[in-house]
């Protein structure tokens, strides 16, 4: 590779708004086989708002808010500036103590509010705290509705016991749709690893043509990184064949999508909403939100190639 095509190809990439760390990820960029999408956050805005909360028997609203929105008021997460922003608009009040907070990964939150263990999270977290009891079948089949339909839905329970579930919606980003066509034209195969459930999953690949065998949600972090590693292995196997392999990219926007950006072949981060673990993490930053942004920034790697090669 010629080190002029380089340098006026990292420059061409942040004029137009991909910080490259290095000019060996220009050429990484340029010959992807797998390109793997974080979803919430990376496919979609990662602004959340809030759907529908149903209550277990007996159990209030406001009563639920309360101690939800207590924990989530210590969360960056998506999800929990959604919620605040409702206990807000309601007038519910933040309790003043709140101690233990604790992000349980790719899964929800706990923290004790006045005294009380609150935990919020997926089904996992569900299944693991008072999720059996008969009581809570109504609920359950709530639950399973919404994640059906497409929804972000979690549970929410006090000591121990289930006060409710609520869901959340996500709109998919400008200039998603046409990256992915773009991609999938030019053979690189593409995949969401979500911590999210299976039918948010679904519904965000469905809206953007992709293949339902090529989502894979409900993950942990670690979860995505194996992924990531499967998918390098295989490629470096067959590159022991045909002596080129093919590469794997990674693009995320958070903390639980670091150990994955790291395993990648090339990791790239959301720049303008992603927090500040995936942007050192990651060897490519995008200025923008817009995935335009990395249509572009490949195209531009193809061209380097080309012109290397
Ligand atoms: P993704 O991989 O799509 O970016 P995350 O790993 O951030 O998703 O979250 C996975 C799941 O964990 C969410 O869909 C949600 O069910 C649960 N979760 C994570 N953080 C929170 C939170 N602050 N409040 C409630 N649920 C959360
Ligand atoms: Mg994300």
């Amino acid at each position: 590779s010629t080190p002029a095509t380089m340098v006026s190809g990292l420059a061409a990439a942040a004029n137009n708004g991909a910080l490259i760390k290095g000019g060996q990820y220009l050429e990484v960029l340029g010959s992807m086989k797998h390109l793997a999408f974080d979803k919430t956050g990376t496919l979609t805005e990662g602004k959340y708002r809030v759907n529908g909360i149903a209550m277990a028997k007996g159990k209030s609203e406001d009563d639920l808010l309360y101690w939800l929105a207590s924990v989530e008021s210590q969360s960056s997460h998506p999800i929990a500036w959604a919620i605040t922003k409702l206990a807000k608009e309601k007038g519910i009040k933040i309790a003043d103590q709140i101690t233990n907070y604790t992000t349980l990964a790719g899964e929800g939150v706990r923290a004790t509010v006045q005294g009380s263990e609150v935990v919020v999270g997926n089904i996992k977290v569900a299944a693991r705290n008072g999720w059996s009891s008969s009581e809570v079948s109504s609920l359950r089949a709530q639950y399973e509705s919404w994640e059906r339909q497409g929804f972000t839905v979690c549970w929410v329970g006090v000591e121990g016991q289930a006060l409710g579930v609520f869901s959340v919606a996500d709109m998919v980003r400008p200039g998603t749709k046409a990256l992915v066509t773009k991609l999938v034209k030019s053979r690189v195969k593409c995949w969401i690893l979500t911590g999210d459930n299976e039918g948010a999953a679904l519904k965000v690949a469905s809206k953007l043509r992709l293949r339902a065998d090529r989502v894979k949600s409900s993950l942990t972090p670690e979860d995505k990184y194996w992924h990531v590693s499967s998918l390098k292995e295989e490629e470096e196997a067959a590159g022991r064949c045909f002596k080129a392999s093919g590469k794997v990219g990674m693009v995320g926007d958070g903390v639980n999508d670091a150990p994955a950006l790291a395993g990648a072949d090339v990791g790239i981060a959301m720049g303008a909403a992603g927090t500040p673990v995936a942007m050192e993490t990651a060897d490519v930053v995008l200025f923008s939100d817009n995935l335009q942004k990395l249509t572009d920034t490949i195209s531009l790697a193809k061209l380097c190639r080309r012109k290397i090669l």
